[in-house]
């Protein structure tokens, strides 16, 4: 019999989770070790005065790409918890008054629409067959595939050229809608895997085929049960999961991985080594010591890294029926204020907001008859605006709140019963992220595919990488995609026997 194969992964966020499970579904004896007390890192949760507030993503689309790992081992992703369907997907309000509720149902879809320019529905299905084209290129076909030498980024060049890639969403939105507000409705998804709608590739048009596709969802008990679930079933298939257990160091020898080193002092070895953490952070910390380290930590510094975000989380004592499940909140400016957020050098005076209100769809989220809910603004990461965050932080929320309260959430102020702020200085000490950004590497073309991290490093050829830094990039189903490349090649390598389970 042959020896079973030892993996490390290190950060438990959903590319570390999804990747941990598909190596321990295989037979890999898989080791989780997390820096923070609890698995999910951007999808980490707060829980103060009988609120639960979520701490990142709460718009789950593309439940298959879940189901498909606890299908690996013939279970269901129902077995550990249950989605909710969330319609309309986004309540989209501007300071005018005007809304959309951006939905999953065609004819309500196209009756707005036309209401609000009646030239624009033509166009706005032409719009929904480009973005099932990039779709089925970008998302199904190339969503999970690794990128590890020119040659295959040459392979599906043709595709990228015909479709326009080298576009950005806005600049090719543009082709098919007039519509200064219906623009914004389908251009500002970039926004939510850190891209500028003006910059990022046509090819990120694909989010509104796939929201289409397969509706958004919200795991009942929050995204952190979601979480729980992954790392139940982790766990139940045997893998184990260290808390607490921040990686200070790998070691190499003879050209590969040989420990991985904890802060405490713990150090173990293993046949591959795969980091979910910043990219940045695991060669320059971790690998620092290593010239391949050094020179890649170098080298990823210079790259354009996505914005940050400003978070607040609060409770309130009433309920807020009139508010949806999500809602964006879009301010007096979009392109100046997107430029501003992506080039700094300030803090824009202004702000659009993403608004989530988990209680409308799962009250249990609050004490009785109370409201949970989380103001997210994005804001300029700390290369592009020096910004002290301990400083502006509180100010910065009190400015959101007044703002809420005058448009959308009277009495906010005197119905406030707990409320905690996350800031990019957070994002930099708590999860080690470059920069403070939320995203990674911002995804422009450049930085795509064969140009972003290696989900295998070139030179050290046990070390690998999942997660928003890597192919294809943020948001939880591009983790779960890179996740799913990286299984690919640590399987081949690791176990060449074991064909990776569709
Ligand atoms: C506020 C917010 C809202 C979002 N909303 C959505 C949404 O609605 N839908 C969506 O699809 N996406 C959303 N996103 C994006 C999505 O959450 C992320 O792209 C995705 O969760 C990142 O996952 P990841 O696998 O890259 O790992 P991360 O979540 O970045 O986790 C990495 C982990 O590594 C750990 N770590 C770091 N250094 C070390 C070390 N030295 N040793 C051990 N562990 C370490 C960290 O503690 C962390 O737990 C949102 C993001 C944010 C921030």
């Amino acid at each position: 019999m042959s020896e079973v194969k030892k993996a490390a992964v290190i950060g438990a966020g959903f590319g570390g989770l999804a990747l941990a499970i598909r190596l321990q579904s295989a037979g890999i004896e898989t080791k989780l070790f997390e820096k923070r007390d609890m698995p999910g890192g951007r999808a980490y949760v707060y829980k103060k005065d009988g609120f639960t507030f979520d701490a990142g993503p709460t718009v789950i689309t593309d439940p298959s790409a879940l189901e498909e790992l606890f299908a690996l081992t013939g279970r269901k992703l129902s077995d550990y918890v249950e989605l909710i369907n969330v319609d309309p997907f986004y309540r989209l309000c501007w300071e005018d008054g005007y809304t959309f509720d951006y939905c999953s149902d065609e004819e309500r879809l196209y009756k707005q629409i036309e209401e609000k320019n009646p030239e624009d529905l033509e166009g706005y299905k032409r719009f929904y067959e480009f973005s099932e084209k990039v779709f089925e290129e970008g998302y199904v076909k190339l969503g999970a595939v690794p990128f590890l030498n020119f040659w295959s980024m040459i392979r599906v060049a043709p595709q990228l050229t015909q479709l326009q890639s080298f576009r950005s969403v806005y600049g090719r939105l543009s082709d098919f809608i007039k519509d200064p507000q219906l623009r914004q409705a389908f251009s500002f998804h970039t926004l939510l895997v850190g891209g500028d709608p003006f910059k990022t590739s046509s090819i990120y048009a694909l989010i509104h085929a796939l929201e289409r596709k397969w509706g958004v969802w919200f795991p009942r008990g929050g995204t952190g049960a979601l979480v729980s679930g992954l790392a139940r079933f982790f766990t139940d298939l045997g893998g184990e999961i260290y808390l607490n257990a921040p990686v200070a160091e790998l070691t190499t020898k003879d050209g590969l991985i040989d420990e991985v080193v904890l802060e405490d002092g713990r150090r173990e070895r293993f046949d591959a080594v795969a980091s979910n953490a910043d990219i940045v952070h695991t060669y320059d910390k971790l690998l620092g010591k290593d010239a391949r380290g050094a020179s890649m930590g170098r080298s990823l510094k210079g790259k354009r890294f996505s914005n940050s975000l400003f978070v607040a989380y609060f409770g309130l004592k009433k309920k807020h029926d009139h508010l949806a499940h999500h809602s964006i909140l879009f301010g007096p400016r979009y392109r100046e204020l997107i430029s501003e957020i992506f080039s700094g050098p300030d803090l824009p005076d202004d702000f659009s907001l993403y608004l989530h209100m988990p209680t409308k769809t799962d009250p249990a989220l609050a004490p009785e008859g109370c409201s949970a809910f989380y103001a997210l603004a994005p804001v300029p990461n700390l290369e592009k605006a020096k910004i002290d965050w301990s400083v502006e932080g509180p100010k910065y929320r009190d400015r959101i709140f007044d703002y809420l309260e005058k448009r959308y959430i009277p009495g906010l102020r005197e119905d406030l019963v707990t409320s905690h702020i996350f800031t990019p200085a957070d994002f930099e000490t708590e999860l080690n992220a470059h920069a403070g950004s939320a995203f990674s590497i911002e995804p422009i073309l450049t930085q795509s595919a064969y140009f972003r991290t290696h989900n295998r490093d070139d030179k050290i050829p046990n070390l690998y990488f999942a997660g928003a830094g890597t192919h294809p990039g943020a948001g939880v189903p591009g983790v779960v995609g890179s996740a799913k490349a990286t299984a690919g090649l640590m399987l081949e390598d690791l176990a060449p026997a074991l064909k990776v389970a569709e």
